[in-house]
């Protein structure tokens, strides 16, 4: 049902004759404007970008009125297209570059010395923008230290092109629970991880991270899942109920979020008791995980592009992996049902950037039942609100005062979710990063 689209357009970038120490007003004329926030399409809608914010105040509304008619500011026509508030990808990993099997994931952390993978990371940043993915919630360097916080200054300083970023740093697991694994006990390998034991150890552990800068504490709550003899699902957990209180603890009273990657209910217990803010891949939610994230507001982040990516691979190895995809999709439907709020995330990183599109998780979720608006909700609404006040305006909207981020896609995707992975402009820090040709 894509609708063929052949006008041509104009791209005018036409001096105003305003001194050149300020940055000119960006005009942009959208066809179509999709406001996620209150499900609303506008037609024929202008929106000006001034000083890396959203700007609807009445004179910049004239202002923008008056460029359309005479052509005087810089315009970007998009009336044939449809625009959306740029999107937030709430799970990445920046400085990973697919995963699917362990040996993968060893010659990265092996082989690829830091600044190598920050130079991949930039890569997959500009990957990540030309997909309209503006911010990134990105947990877990996976043995590049702050490499994130790196990455997060020199977007934001525009040194190198990239999305808006909430680093994480390392991600927590205790000693013995996260690669590298599998080595003689006589070499010292690296982790891929923040390991601690205990309560007060993990205290500190966060404490460490906040001194070198991250946004959000990433912990691993479960791994090594298995099915019981009842038909049902575990795992071991990673953290004591003990350590993951201290964490999330001391992170919320250090003003940081805490995301858990957690699996089955083994992890989801220990986490949500907690009190983590949001579960991380939630492949299986069983009632009670699902009453009690309604009940506590927290998100779930279902990752579903990534557990597509790995389920091949993994399950020649452990048929597991091909259960797991089975039971998330029952996951998001209980979760969806219930009223779980639902953010975007795909574990980007987790599969290689340039192989996969990010925004096919769109379509997934979409096939697994979500409404189309509420699929994009997940991006831009939902998202924003786990993620929280930033710094830079408000994330997921194109009102005023919201970051001047914007992404358009050829043909509506209300009507088909598929064509959120074909943008044809994205605007970031009120800056053109792609345009159509
Ligand atoms: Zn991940």
């Amino acid at each position: 049902m894509k609708r063929s689209l052949s006008l041509s357009l104009a791209v005018l970038a036409l001096s105003f004759g305003a001194p050149r120490v300020a940055a000119q007003p960006l005009v942009v004329k959208c066809g179509k404007l999709l406001d996620p926030a209150t499900r609303t399409v506008h037609a024929g809608v202008l929106v000006v970008f001034d000083g890396g914010k959203v700007s609807d105040t009445k004179a910049a509304l004239a202002a923008a009125e008056n460029a359309a008619r005479t052509g005087a500011k810089v315009l970007l026509d998009l009336s044939a297209y449809t625009c959306l508030p740029g999107l937030i990808d709430a799970h990445t990993h920046l400085l990973l570059q697919g995963d699917a099997t362990a040996e993968e994931y060893d010659e990265q952390v092996l082989k690829e010395s830091t600044p190598y993978r920050a130079l991949r990371a930039t890569a997959a940043a500009r990957i990540a923008l030309d997909h309209g993915f503006t911010t990134l919630r990105d947990l877990g360097t996976e043995g590049a230290g702050f490499t994130d916080v790196d990455l997060r200054k020199a977007f934001a300083l525009e040194i190198v092109p990239g999305p808006r970023v909430l680093a994480a740093g390392p991600a927590m697991t205790p000693t013995g629970r996260y690669p590298l694994l599998g080595y003689s006990w006589e070499r010292k390998m690296p982790d891929g991880v923040l390991k601690c034991d205990g309560a007060d150890d993990c205290r500190k552990a966060v404490r460490w991270q906040a001194q070198y800068g991250v946004d959000w504490i990433k912990v691993y709550a479960d791994g090594s899942y298995y099915r019981t003899p009842d038909g049902g699902w575990a795992s071991v957990p990673n953290f004591t109920q003990d350590e993951m209180n201290a964490i999330v603890d001391e992170a919320h009273r250090l003003r940081k979020k805490v995301a858990a990657h957690s699996m089955t209910p083994t992890g989801h217990r220990i986490a949500l008791a907690a009190g983590v803010d949001s579960i991380e891949h939630g492949d299986v939610l069983d009632d009670e995980t699902v009453k009690a994230m309604v009940a506590k507001k927290v998100a779930y982040c279902p990752t579903i592009t990534v557990a597509d990516f790995v389920k091949g691979p993994r399950s020649k190895t452990n048929p597991i992996w091909d259960q797991l995809w089975a039971a998330s999709q029952e996951s998001f439907k209980r979760a969806y049902k219930a009223g779980v709020p639902i953010a975007f995330g795909t574990d980007a990183g987790g599969f290689d950037w340039d192989k996969r599109n990010q925004a096919e998780e769109f379509s997934f979720m979409v096939a697994w039942g979500m409404t189309p608006w509420d699929a994009l909700r997940t991006a831009t609404t939902v998202a924003a609100d786990l993620l929280g006040p930033h710094k830079d305006g408000k994330l997921g909207c194109l009102d005023d005062g919201c970051v001047a981020d914007l992404v358009a896609v050829a043909g509506d995707p209300l009507l088909d979710i598929k064509t959120m992975e074909k943008t044809v402009a994205v605007i970031s820090r009120g800056k053109v990063v792609k345009k159509p040709d």
